[in-house]
């Protein structure tokens, strides 16, 4: 079953948008299940999780932690993650740069967007997302391929197009000042029920859970 679902939505993708298998609280096996049927990137949640799952799946794919980090994990975030879709703060900035001097690496991150301007909600407010990149320019380990978000928990998924129109619009704008450590080239917007309406708004990552692996227990919804 999961094959078939990594098969039918890689299918039904445009060529220019990549998937990203939401795998939180998915055993390892159904990680190698969707990875045997194409998956190439896997989101993680959490760098325990991921610390297991690489094990068992390895280098073949690349791996995104789409969950919140917490400065003490930042040095085992920047050794098992090929991407940070969540990069928020200066703070946590500070922290991964100086695990990625480290680890003798250039650590590709995206910037998380707080499109709903929720309080209780993580990623910064559009408002304020151009002074955190731009305040970025100091550490020279993290390189910013672009901007994420999750928009509010709605459950019609035309209500969340003008929180994706309004990162995008967002993503423009950055990315028209050509900022010397900035690559404006992914934006990460769409889950499943979301990804038609987040491509439709311009998202060329869609990060996708239950449409791949099933259905979680609804205590383990995000
Ligand atoms: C769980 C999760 C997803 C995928 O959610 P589904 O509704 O299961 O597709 C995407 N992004 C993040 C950050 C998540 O935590």
């Amino acid at each position: 079953m999961i094959q078939e679902n990594v098969k039918r939505i890689l299918n039904e993708l445009p060529p220019d948008v990549m998937l990203v298998g939401a795998a939180k609280t998915r055993t390892p096996a159904e990680v190698l299940d969707a990875v045997s049927a194409g998956l190439a990137i896997v989101g993680e949640n959490y760098v325990q999780e991921a610390e297991r799952a690489r094990e068992a799946v390895g280098e073949r794919v690349k791996w995104h932690l789409i969950g919140h980090l917490q400065s003490n994990k930042a040095k085992k975030a920047v050794k098992l993650f090929d991407m940070i879709e969540t990069l928020d703060s200066l703070n946590l900035a500070q922290a991964v740069d100086r695990a990625a001097e480290k680890e003798g690496k250039l650590m590709p991150v995206l910037i998380e967007i707080n499109s709903g301007e929720e309080p209780q909600k993580h990623g910064v407010l559009p408002g304020e997302a151009l002074e955190l990149i731009q305040g970025l320019a100091d550490f020279p380990h993290i390189r910013v391929m672009g901007l994420m978000t999750m928009g509010p928990l709605l459950d019609d998924p035309e209500s969340l197009r003008p929180y994706f129109r309004r990162t995008r619009e967002l993503f423009e704008q950055i990315r028209s000042l050509s900022l010397p450590h900035v690559e404006m080239r992914y934006l990460s917007m769409g889950m499943s029920d979301s990804y038609r309406v987040a491509i439709e708004e311009g998202a060329n990552l869609v990060r996708i859970g239950t449409a791949l692996f099933g259905e979680r227990p609804s205590c383990n919804k995000p």
